[in-house]
């Protein structure tokens, strides 16, 4: 039985589409009491999100997660508490450069929910890191141009984190010269049905705001962009339903990403 959302229409939801447990590295979140801390907090929805890592110095370090075992570990706690509905999701790192591998890896899979993200710039910096200075103007053009290729040719649902080379920037940034490259990114969004997250982890890091920001919103908005996605991007127990209260309703309308209405309306 395919599920079907049990919140009425006018409703919004309370949900989290960007959370890391057991299956991720870097996460110390155990997903059962990940659950039962959003159960308490009168969650309807969270999605599990682990890393897809696939670059080659990646995969070296890290390996590869068996993705099935993931996805049995998750249907298991689904069965134990019917009372939340656990969406399985992969957020898939630089997809772009791994298309053929990464595609062919959740094929069969099925995942409810697929994040795409931009880790590495072309020069090999880590940009989900702390940067020991800012990103060059060069180096930020050239993030967007990943991200526009990531969109262009990726099957995802949701374009994770946008901007998070700025997340543990002290002041948001004057970024007004990559604005024609990021409404090409937003055009192609709008275009395949892709959501645009709302990410929260900048602000644990004490930046001034979630990314991207309401100004690189808007830009979305001006374009006819209306799918947006919440994400925590928690790694710790304490990441998770911290910062929610700063985004606004208007943001999180009920509308939520494509493949989830897709594979739930028949
Ligand atoms: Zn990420
Ligand atoms: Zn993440």
């Amino acid at each position: 039985m395919p599920w079907v959302p049990q919140f009425s229409q006018d409703k919004i939801m309370k949900y989290d589409y960007h959370i890391h447990t057991e299956d991720s590295y870097d996460s110390r979140i155990k997903a059962e009491e990940l659950i039962r801390k959003a159960i308490e907090l009168k969650y309807d929805e969270i999605a599990i999100t682990e890393h897809l890592d696939l670059l080659a110095q990646e995969l070296s370090v890290f390996g590869l997660p068996s993705l099935k075992k993931y996805q049995a570990r998750i249907a298991a706690l689904q069965r134990q508490y019917p009372q939340i509905k656990i969406l399985t999701g992969i957020e898939i790192g630089d997809y772009h450069q791994v298309r053929e591998f990464a595609q062919n890896l959740v094929a069969e899979l099925d995942f409810e929910l697929i994040l795409g993200s931009v880790h590495f710039l072309s020069d090999q910096t880590n940009i989900a890191l702390p940067l020991p200075q800012p990103l060059s103007n060069k180096q930020v053009e050239d993030y967007y141009r990943l991200n526009l290729a990531l969109v262009s040719t990726c099957d995802i649902d949701v374009l994770a984190h946008l901007g998070v080379y700025k997340r543990h920037y002290p002041d948001i940034p004057d970024e007004r010269e990559v604005y024609p490259l990021i409404r090409e990114i937003f055009g192609v969004m709008i275009e395949r049905g892709i959501a645009l997250e709302i990410n929260l982890s900048a602000l644990r890091n004490g930046y001034p705001s979630y990314l991207p920001e309401d100004h690189i919103i808007q830009l979305y908005q001006q374009q006819g962009g209306s799918l947006f996605s919440l994400g925590s991007d928690a790694h710790y127990l304490d990441h998770f339903d911290v910062f929610r209260d700063r985004v606004p309703q208007s943001y999180l309308n009920g509308r939520i990403p494509q493949r989830y209405r897709l594979t739930t309306k028949s």
